[in-house]
């Protein structure tokens, strides 16, 4: 490629050279492609908003409770103390997303991201139904403030609003729970101000995004576009435009009736730019694989239905690799895609391991600080702790209690003897651990105890226990 050609590497679509924003009006997409994605699009809207009030054993299906650090993934509580799971599960989704890439490219971009789902599928759906297709939003843009144009901008942007303002309830479903959104819409807003306040400011951020910011979220914002660059390669699968075929031996032409083409040497390519008009990040895929393209595949349905008009092979565009284009090789399992494959089973079978070994009852307990033993009547030592059991089940466990399981000795809980645990709290307290110095081996002992629920061991646990250094 020229040092011309290269030019458009020199600046992003959606910028003019004065700094300014080139606003993008992308011509309605039609097409296989876009009815599958629309079809796509309308399962992943039902599950993001379904899916907080999915329960499973009483847990939320999914819910990123960051405030009281509690998080849910599919229905698997997670706590504090279970971070390293959670760490470990997020490194599955990294590993996950970079394997997906090196083969697919930014298929995730076009087809699931969130964004490009409410951009592509909803705002954009409703601009086209208000402002219509791209020549009258043109136009719209252009006119001067009269009552028509006042109509459809105070009507668009009432109906942007309601959406992000409904958006904005269904993160907050994720974020607090559907249970407690619920409740905070049933006691009404004048009970909860500063939930209602942070709804709206997330309302406004949503508005925002959807209705101004746009595709710079993908060019600009997301890290996941920057990292194409590293994670692409010329047998990665990505929307591309095949300028082998496209541009043949005399490059690109306008298309005349009757001519023969391959004869003259022309490329299948007519110029016809409908692949850049229908483009919602604004660029010409063919100059090749960009930052700024989500792989939508708009252009494949806009360049198919022109490659249909005029009688040439479909797929100009298509989803192929770049030596799929120039050397005609088909899709290979390379080495790199084995070794993340290997890393993500690996990953995955650590993960569900360590989720059916957790228990659903986590017990803690230390030493008090700061306090040594006590020396007490009949040669028996003593020493203070405090306890924490947390509940991760949404049942209460019962009747709990403490047995020491070696050595022998006894466990004197302070207020109470047995007591419950209330579903998804923790219980705290202090005891005493005394066991006869004849049963230690020196001053500094582990301790095996036993948490009992209706007196069936449930989990058991260790601490230290401190003695005297003459019982050595
Ligand atoms: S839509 Fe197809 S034929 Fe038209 S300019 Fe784009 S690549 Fe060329
Ligand atoms: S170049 Fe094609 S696939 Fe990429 S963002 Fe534009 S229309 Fe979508």
């Amino acid at each position: 490629m020229s040092q011309d050609q290269d030019n458009f590497r020199d600046s992003i679509g959606t910028i003019k050279e004065d700094g300014k924003r080139a606003w993008v009006f992308p011509k309605k997409p039609s097409g296989k492609l876009y009815n599958y994605r629309k079809y796509v699009s309308y399962a992943l809207l039902t599950f993001l908003i379904a899916s907080p009030f999915i329960k499973i054993n009483g847990n939320q299906f999914l819910m990123f409770n960051v405030l009281e650090r509690r998080f849910n993934i599919f229905g698997f509580p997670f706590y504090p103390q279970d971070f390293h799971l959670f760490v470990i599960s997020m490194i599955i989704g990294v590993v996950f997303i970079a394997l997906f890439t090196v083969a697919f490219g930014r298929i995730f971009c076009g087809w699931m991201c969130p964004q490009t789902i409410f951009m592509e599928m909803v705002f954009r759906r409703i601009e086209y139904w208000i402002d219509g297709d791209r020549g009258s939003q043109i136009k719209l843009d252009r006119q001067e403030w009269n009552a028509e144009k006042i109509r459809k901008r105070v009507l668009k942007w009432f109906i942007f609003f309601i959406i992000s303002f409904i958006i904005a309830n269904v993160f907050l479903t994720y974020l607090i729970g559907s249970d407690r959104l619920i409740q905070y819409v049933t006691d009404g807003p004048t009970q909860h101000i500063s939930t209602m306040v942070s709804l709206l400011i997330f309302t406004g951020v949503f508005y925002f995004v959807f209705a101004w910011f746009r595709e710079q979220v993908c060019i600009i914002a997301c890290p996941y576009g920057r990292m194409q660059g590293v994670l692409l390669d010329n047998k990665s699968i990505v929307v591309a435009y095949d300028y082998e075929r496209g541009e043949a031996e005399n490059g690109r032409k306008k298309w005349r009736k009757n001519e023969d083409r391959e004869a003259l040497g022309n490329g299948d390519c007519i110029d016809c730019n409908q692949c850049v008009n229908v483009c919602p990040t604004g660029i010409d895929i063919r100059n090749g694989t960009q930052l700024e393209c989500v792989n939508c595949t708009a252009c494949i349905d806009e360049c198919d239905t022109i490659m249909e008009k005029v009688n040439l092979p479909k797929g100009l565009i298509r989803y192929a690799s770049e030596d799929e284009i120039t050397k005609k090789e088909k899709f290979k399992f390379t080495p790199r895609l084995k070794g993340y494959t290997a890393v993500l089973v690996i990953l995955t079978g650590v993960l569900v391991g360590m989720m059916f070994l957790r228990n659903d009852l986590e017990a803690n307990i230390l030493r008090l600080p700061g306090q040594l033993y006590e020396h007490k009547e009949g040669n028996i030592i003593s020493n203070v702790y405090t306890y924490k059991l947390l509940n991760k089940t949404t049942k209460p466990v019962v009747d709990v209690h403490f047995e020491l399981m070696s050595p022998k000795g006894e466990i004197k809980l302070v207020r109470t003897d047995n007591f419950d645990v209330a579903p998804e709290a923790l219980a705290e307290g202090t005891l005493f651990i005394e066991i006869n110095a004849s049963a230690l081996s020196g001053d500094k002992n582990n301790l095996k105890i036993g948490v009992y629920s209706n007196d069936k061991l449930i989990e058991t646990t260790t601490a230290r226990f401190l003695a005297p250094r003459s019982y050595k």
